[in-house]
């Protein structure tokens, strides 16, 4: 059942099954796992004794791993906890108390038989993160991630293939500049409002040039020999400023700054 996955556990990580030392405060003659022992053996063997902080005094389950070579570690041992008590005669340990799962519980099939949920620890008593800790890689590639949201790199293998998309990292950043508006919604629109519309473009071959109308009546005329004219229908206009910056640098530049100023007629109310 999916709705396990996730759920907060403790998890101990077992050794190969070795003898109990003749004191041992459980009784135990021998811990650790070895394939033939039944769920439980396992228990009997591996409840206790372990330093068990307040954490665990929350979790409802326990799962136990164990070596299982060749490949990961793999589940052996699913347990419910009913309490989490003191050890006599070792302060500070704590066994668990509790019911070993059988096949057909949801958290024995979520995760009894597969590879550990817990790797490369050398604390035998970790725990089972939130379900935000144990989920999907967020590429959508389908792998079960325990810490943070992608698999190592595929943050970037994804952020890559976006870009790719565009083309190279500056063609991505003029793209993203161009496009993001500052509102996140309109990244994906690629069509940013504009506050004085769109212009329509027109190629008109007869006269050489291209030609920009913006809704409000301005025109721009490209010529196909460089020139540049800006009109506005039933205005004036006043050149403001004509500038060539560092003429002769790399990033030498030019500017004409002109206003249109609409002609008012006599009936107009404003
Ligand atoms: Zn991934």
């Amino acid at each position: 059942m999916q709705g396990y996955r996730g759920t907060p556990m403790i998890h101990i990580t077992l050794t190969s099954a070795k003898q109990s030392p003749a004191d041992d405060p459980l009784g135990r003659t021998r811990y650790g796992y070895s394939p033939e022992m039944t769920s439980k053996e396992i228990f009997d063997a591996n409840h206790g004794y372990y330093i068990l902080g307040a954490r665990a005094d929350r979790e409802r389950y326990a799962l136990f791993s164990a070596p299982a070579k060749p490949g990961p570690n793999k589940v052996v041992l699913a347990v419910e906890i009913a309490s989490i008590d003191p050890v006599p005669g070792k302060p500070g340990h704590r066994q668990i108390k509790g019911q070993w799962l059988e096949k057909g519980h949801p958290v024995f099939d979520s995760y009894v038989g597969k590879p550990s949920p817990v790797a490369g620890v050398r604390n035998p008593v970790t725990y089972i993160e939130s379900a935000e800790d144990l989920r999907l890689c967020e590429c959508g590639c389908g792998t079960e991630v325990s810490h943070g949201p992608f698999v190592s790199g595929h943050d970037q293998r994804a952020l890559h293939e976006r870009v790719a998309k565009i083309g190279t990292v500056a063609e991505f950043l003029r793209w993203f500049d161009q496009t993001y508006q500052g509102r996140g919604e309109e990244v994906g629109a690629g069509a940013p409002e504009l506050l004085h519309g769109r212009p329509r473009a027109f190629r008109r071959g007869d006269w050489n040039l291209d030609k920009y109308e913006w809704p409000g009546g301005l025109e721009l005329f490209i010529y196909d020999d460089g020139r540049v004219k800006l009109g506005q229908w039933d205005s004036s206009v006043v050149v403001q400023d004509v500038s060539n910056f560092a003429a002769g640098k790399s990033r030498s530049s030019a500017h004409v700054v002109a206003v249109f100023t609409p002609n008012r007629s006599e009936e107009d109310p404003n």
